[in-house]
């Protein structure tokens, strides 16, 4: 056991934390184009914060919450997701005293007890985005937008994105009963989830991903059907929204988020070639929750991304660059005697700002070139008992073959020229 991570957790080895950085760096710079800035929350939070935030019937607190008590008897949760604990430190730290709308997004693990596969862990990360405080359908845009350009600017083509309204709770009762009178009849064909589902919240019993409840549900009464006239014209701007910035979307009258405080806009990014788990995004509006969790009755949005998914659609598609290991200078000291005066000149090639290093394994000169070579270095420093001696070094260009024989002192400016050349 100790030999192997728990189940469903992955590391992500230095040969692949590069396209980590590399998937980080072009969410932070879309965040920063759109006005988001970064939030760091804890990854556990009090369990009550996600019973609220997520809601009790959801197969995310039912199921799949690692949950447990810590010394001090308190009930904690690793966090399943992090719309919850943006919105509670949202309400702790008043950001509501600035300016709305508060544009926050945040990058990190979140834990559920998922049936691990391709696409699906129990340790994952996601990119997301909350904004929180402007109720009108230009902000529901502008994050569809910002998700949509982050998958564009990875390269990935083919996305398809869906929308629905899901109501608000003016509607979504009326919707509930034409819903649940459709479904009566046929409920003990469907799934124990979905019978379960009937009372509680019939609107999940859509999305099932059992195929025989997705054929019982077929020709269901649709939420856009019964939206008030509030949510209607919510739906229509947004829709006017999206086509006016050239963003494909598809209705999916079965997208749901069929909790109370989720509102109006839900939606999903998908990818296909990814099979079973091909959304890559899924978000919404939530417009119930901030007041849910103590605060203001606050209209808010956001989305997540799942990050292995999205390195996972990468990969498929050839689209990740190319990240070696790459060190501009190799300092090769030959024998003990070079050793101080190495680690002396590596000190000061760093500290001048150029990437290096140097063999720490007492390699012969052979095996240091060759390490040389693989860093693709652009200049090794070589020093041996006549250099130590002479006070000079032998400074090697590894592109040309060319050797010089060059002062200490004079190393550091020669560097520097050259490298910048
Ligand atoms: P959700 O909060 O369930 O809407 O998830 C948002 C996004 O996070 C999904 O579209 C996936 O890309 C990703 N995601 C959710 N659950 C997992 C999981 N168990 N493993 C990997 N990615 C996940």
């Amino acid at each position: 056991m100790l030999s192997t991570g728990p189940r469903g957790t992955k590391d992500i080895l230095p040969d692949v934390s590069g396209y980590w950085q590399y998937v980080e760096n072009e969410a932070r710079n879309i965040c920063s184009l759109y006005g988001y800035r970064e939030i760091r929350t804890p990854v556990f939070e009090h369990t009550e914060l996600f019973l609220r935030g997520i809601g009790e019937t959801t197969d995310i607190v039912e199921k799949e919450m690692y949950t447990f008590k810590d010394r001090g008897e308190r009930s904690i949760t690793l966090r399943p997701e992090n719309t919850a604990a943006v919105v509670r430190a949202y309400l702790e730290h008043k950001l509501y005293a600035d300016t709305p709308p508060a544009k926050l997004f945040y990058i990190g693990p979140m834990f559920r007890y998922d049936r691990p596969q391709a696409g699906r862990y129990r340790q994952f990360h996601q990119f997301g985005i909350e904004a929180i405080g402007s109720k009108g359908p230009a902000i529901d845009a502008e994050i569809i937008l910002l998700a949509t350009q982050f998958l564009k600017k990875l390269g990935l083509d083919d996305l398809v994105l869906q929308i629905n309204s899901v109501g608000c709770p003016e509607c979504r009762p009326k919707y509930r009963v034409v819903l649940q009178d459709f479904l009566r009849d046929k409920l003990t064909n469907f799934c124990k989830d979905c019978q379960s589902r009937f009372d509680r919240n019939p609107m999940r019993i859509l999305d099932c991903k059992n195929e025989k409840c997705g054929a019982l549900s077929q020709g269901a009464p649709q939420m856009s059907d019964c939206l008030c006239e509030e949510c209607d014209t919510h739906f229509n701007h947004l829709k006017e929204l999206l086509t006016a910035a050239n963003i494909d979307f598809t209705i999916n009258p079965r997208l749901v988020r069929g909790l109370d405080y989720y509102t109006k806009t839900a939606f999903e990014i998908q990818y296909a070639p990814l099979g079973a788990q091909s959304a890559v995004c899924g978000g919404g509006r939530y417009d119930g929750l901030i007041s849910e969790c103590g605060g203001q009755p606050t209209p808010a949005i956001g989305f997540a991304i799942g990050m292995e998914r999205v390195l996972l659609a990468l990969e498929k598609q050839q689209l990740l660059p190319s990240i070696g290991h790459h060190m501009n200078v190799f300092v090769m000291p030959i024998g003990t005697q070079a050793q101080a005066l190495a680690f002396k000149l590596l000190c000061n090639i760093r500290q001048a700002g150029h990437t290096a290093d140097m063999d720490f394994m007492e390699r012969s000169l052979k095996a240091q070139m060759k390490l040389a070579n693989k860093y693709s270095a652009k200049f090794a420093v070589i020093i041996g008992d006549d250099e130590v001696a002479t006070g000079k070094v032998l400074l090697k260009d590894m592109k040309t073959g060319e050797q010089q024989h060059i002062m200490v002192e004079e190393l550091l400016n020669k560097l520097d020229a050259e490298v910048e050349e």
